[in-house]
C-alpha cells in the first residue's frame, strides 16, 4: 500500500497492553483513515449508552493516506470517542506537525479503550510504542506548555510531537479539549475530559519513516502549482495575510459576526479585532503545519495588565477572536490573546468556553443572574477583567465557574429562571461564529450534523450565489459543478437547490475529515485546491482509480456512520433543533431583522432527510442505506 503507514495501534489502558493491527488494503479504501475509522472502532468496541467517561468509551486518533506528504494542508488528524458533552458521536479535528510525526513513527491511527488504573503517556518512537507513568505529571497544575517540555525531556526527543491534556480536563471541564503542541487543539466535543476519564495524560511521537508515494512527481507538480497559486486566490491569500480572523471585516459587513451572545451580528468594534488589526499591532509571525505554505496560524506576543501573552502559545484564531471577543462585546485583542493562551494552558475548547461567558453575560445584562451567582463578578458585556475573572473560575471549575464549566445548556439547567432561553447550542455543543439567520445552509447543517453546530462541515452560502458579470464561471462555480451543483441562488434563502447545495458540500468536507486534509486549503468551493485535485492528490498518494463519485461516498459512509452512532443512543430527527433565540429576528448591521423561519427549518430538514436517504420521520439511517454503504454490520 502506497501512502499508508499500514498499522493501527491499539491500546488497553486497562490491562496496561499495546497491540498492532495490520488491515488489508480492502479496509483502508472504504474507511480511508480519519473520522471514518475512528468511528469504525468507536461502532465496534463501545456499546450503546455506554458512560462516555467509562472504560468503554473508546477514544481513537487517526489520520490518512496524504498524512505527512509534502503538500500543503495534509498534516491533520481527528480524534473520535462518545462525547461527554453532547451524550452522542463525538468528532474533533487539528493540525499541525503531531500528525505526520504519528505517520513517520509508524502508525494510521491509535485507539484507545478500558482505563489506566494510574495516569500514564503513551510514547511512540519509530514504530516501538510504550506506556509510561505519568502520576508526576497529573495534578501538577502545570501548564500544557511545561508539560509538554518536561515530556520531551524524559522521551530524550526535543523533536518529539506532543498531544495532552491540561489540568482543566483532569478537573472534569466538560468542554476539556486535547491539546496539540501547545497551541492547537482538539477541540470540540469534550474529548480531553474523555481522554483524562482514561487516565492519559499524552502521547508523544517522534519518527523517520516517510510516506511510500505511488507518483511522487505528481504530489511534486501539484504542490508546485498550488504555492504558486496563493497570490491569486484572494480568499487563501487573505488566510496567508492575516489567518483566520481575516474574515472579521466581512462577517461584520454582511452582519453575520455573533454579538452580544448571538443578539446581533454586527459588532460596532469589529475594526479592533480583525486579523489586520492583529497585523498591525501584536503579530510577531506566521506558523504552519507541516509542510504547508499557507502559513495562517499566528502567533502573537503581547500582554494584558501586566500578563505576559507569550508566543510559544501562538495566537487566537477567528473562533476564539469571536467567542471571547464580539459574543461578549470585548474588543481588545491583548485581553481575547490571554483568554486564548489560558484556554490553551489548561487545555478547554475556546469557542464552547468563549461562548459559554457569553450566555453568562447576557443572564447578568438580563438580571437572570446577579453578582450574588457570580460570587461578585459584574459580568458585563464588553468587561474583559470580568471575562477573565470568570474564564480562570472555569478552567479550575471553582466558583461560578464550575457551573459554567458544565457547558451553557447544563448550566441554565442549573440556573433555572428562565436561563435555558439564552442558550445557544445545538446538541449541548455552544454554536461557532457563523450565523444561520442569514447564512441559511447553516441553519441546516448546524441543525442535522451529528456531533452538534459545525460551520466546517459544508461550504456557506456566499460560495453559491449566481455571478453573472462572469457568465457563473467564476473559481467557486466551476468546481461546484464538479459536484453536481449548476443553479446557484441569490441571497439568504433556503430552497431545494439550498439544501442539495448543503448535503453535496456536506459530503466533501465529510471526504475532508476523513482523509485528514485541511479544509482551509482541500475543499469543494474556494480553497487551493478543489474537488479536481483532492481526486488527482488521492490518485498520487494510493495509486488507486479514485473518483469524485467515490470521493464523495467516502463523506457518505463516514456521515452515515456518525448518524447510526447517534441512533443507538436514541437520538434523531428530535434532536436536529436550533436554539429558540435563533427564531427571533436580529438587532443591527446588515443582518437586522433576520431569523430562521420554523417553517424553512421544516421545509430544509425533509428535503435533507430524502437527499440523505434517511427516515424523514426519525432523521436516522435506513437499512437499505446503511447496506449501500456496506454498513449493514451497524
Ligand atoms: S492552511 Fe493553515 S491550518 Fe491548514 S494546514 Fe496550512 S497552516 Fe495548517
Amino acid at each position: 500500500m502506497y501512502g499508508f503507514a499500514g498499522k493501527v495501534l491499539h491500546v488497553d489502558l486497562t490491562k496496561g497492553t499495546i497491540t498492532i493491527e495490520s488491515p488489508d488494503e480492502a479496509f483502508y479504501r472504504k474507511y480511508l483513515g480519519g473520522s471514518a475509522m475512528g468511528l469504525y472502532y468507536l461502532l465496534k468496541n463501545t456499546p450503546a449508552k455506554a458512560d462516555p467517561l467509562g472504560p468503554e468509551n473508546t477514544l481513537c486518533f487517526f489520520i490518512s493516506a496524504s498524512t505527512g506528504v509534502t503538500i500543503s494542508g495534509q498534516s491533520r488528524a481527528t480524534a473520535t470517542a462518545k462525547s461527554p458533552l453532547t451524550g452522542l458521536v463525538g468528532d474533533a479535528q487539528s493540525g499541525g506537525f503531531w500528525p505526520a510525526e504519528l505517520k513517520f513513527a509508524g502508525f494510521d491511527g491509535i485507539v484507545l479503550t478500558g482505563q489506566s488504573p494510574k495516569p500514564v503517556y503513551l510514547w511512540i518512537k519509530d514504530g516501538v510504542p510504550e506506556l509510561r507513568g505519568a502520576s508526576h505529571l497529573w495534578g501538577s497544575g502545570l501548564p500544557t506548555g511545561e508539560v509538554e517540555k518536561k515530556i520531551k525531556d524524559e522521551v530524550g526527543e526535543p523533536k518529539a510531537e506532543v498531544i495532552q491534556v491540561g489540568p482543566a480536563a483532569e478537573r472534569g471541564v466538560r468542554f476539556a479539549c486535547v491539546i496539540n503542541m501547545s497551541n492547537r487543539a482538539f477541540g470540540r466535543t469534550g474529548l480531553g475530559l474523555v481522554m483524562a476519564s482514561k487516565n492519559l495524560k499524552a502521547i508523544a511521537v517522534r519518527g523517520t519513516r516517510k510516506p511510500e508515494l505511488f507518483d511522487r512527481q505528481a504530489i511534486i507538480e501539484l504542490n508546485r502549482s498550488g504555492t504558486q497559486n496563493i497570490p491569486n486566490n484572494g480568499d487563501v491569500k487573505g488566510l496567508q495575510d492575516y489567518g483566520t480572523a481575516s474574515v472579521v471585516g466581512f462577517q461584520n459587513s454582511m452582519g453575520t459576526l455573533p454579538t452580544y451572545n448571538y443578539t446581533s451580528g454586527y459588532f460596532e468594534k469589529a475594526d479592533d479585532i480583525s486579523g489586520e488589526k492583529m497585523a498591525d499591532t501584536i503579530l510577531k509571525e506566521n506558523d504552519t503545519c507541516f509542510s504547508c505554505t499557507v502559513r495562517c496560524k499566528r502567533v502573537v506576543e503581547t500582554e494584558y495588565k501586566g500578563t505576559k501573552v507569550s508566543p510559544f502559545y501562538g495566537g487566537a484564531e477567528y473562533e476564539t477572536i469571536s467567542t471571547f471577543g464580539s459574543y461578549c462585546g470585548i474588543n481588545d485583542l491583548n485581553a481575547i490573546s490571554l483568554a486564548h493562551q489560558i484556554c490553551s494552558e489548561w487545555g478547554v475548547d475556546t469557542i464552547a468556553c468563549g461562548a459559554t461567558i457569553a450566555f453568562a453575560m447576557e443572564l447578568f445584562e438580563n438580571e437572570v443572574i446577579n453578582v450574588e451567582d457570580t460570587g461578585g463578578i459584574a459580568l458585563k458585556y464588553g468587561d474583559a477583567d470580568a471575562m477573565l475573572k470568570v474564564l480562570n473560575q472555569v478552567v479550575r471549575k471553582e466558583g461560578f465557574g464550575a457551573i459554567l464549566a458544565e457547558g451553557s445548556a447544563a448550566a441554565a439547567k442549573k440556573i433555572g429562571r428562565g436561563a435555558e432561553d439564552y442558550v445557544i447550542t445545538v446538541k449541548n455543543a455552544e454554536l461557532p461564529a457563523h450565523m444561520p439567520q442569514v447564512k441559511k445552509s447553516l441553519a441546516l447543517i448546524y441543525a442535522v450534523n451529528p456531533f452538534g453546530a459545525d460551520h466546517q462541515s459544508s461550504e456557506h452560502d456566499p460560495m453559491y450565489v449566481p455571478d453573472p458579470d462572469n457568465n457563473n464561471d467564476n473559481l467557486y462555480l466551476r468546481r461546484l459543478k464538479m459536484l453536481g451543483l449548476v443553479d446557484p441562488q441569490k441571497g439568504w434563502i433556503m430552497n431545494e437547490e439550498k439544501v442539495k447545495y448543503a448535503y453535496r458540500t456536506q459530503l466533501n468536507y465529510s471526504f475532508l475529515d476523513t482523509a485528514t486534509l485541511c479544509q482551509f486549503v482541500w475543499g469543494p468551493a474556494w480553497t487551493l485546491y478543489g474537488p479536481e485535485e483532492e481526486v488527482a492528490m488521492m490518485r498520487a498518494v494510493t495509486g488507486w482509480n479514485i473518483t469524485i463519485d467515490e470521493i464523495q461516498q467516502i463523506g457518505e459512509r463516514r456521515l452515515n456512520m456518525l448518524r447510526a452512532f447517534n441512533a443507538r443512543e436514541g437520538a434523531g430527527r428530535d434532536q436536529d433543533t436550533l436554539p429558540k433565540k435563533l427564531f427571533k429576528p436580529l438587532k443591527g448591521g446588515a443582518s437586522d431583522g433576520r431569523s430562521v423561519k420554523p417553517e424553512e427549518l421544516e421545509f430544509a430538514l425533509n428535503t435533507y432527510y430524502d437527499l440523505a436517504g434517511w427516515d424523514k420521520a426519525t432523521g436516522v439511517p435506513t437499512k437499505a442505506k446503511l447496506a449501500e454503504l456496506g454498513l449493514e454490520w451497524i
